[in-house]
């Protein structure tokens, strides 16, 4: 299914454009379920999670971090 990324880039291109423009209802709060072999597509609402780290009510993570520096981290110093 060498073509299901092009698909979802796809859907993912049309949700930016809607969202710089304003226009038609985005996918925020929804996930969307695509099954190529049925050639069909479900929304599932979710619900934010208000205990979310990131964007919870009270978030703890509020900046990128060094991936580079934490992939080559010498994992027997992530102990201490
Ligand atoms: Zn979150």
């Amino acid at each position: 299914m060498g073509v299901l990324p092009g698909t979802i880039g796809l859907v993912q291109a049309t949700e930016t454009v809607k969202m710089i423009l304003g226009q038609g209802i985005p996918l925020v709060g929804k996930l969307l379920m695509y099954d190529a072999l049925s050639t069909s597509f479900n929304t599932f609402k979710v619900r934010r999670d208000t205990n979310c780290p990131v964007c919870g009510d009270n978030p703890t993570i509020t900046e990128l971090i060094d991936y580079q520096a934490f992939c080559s981290m010498d994992h027997s110093e992530a102990a201490d």
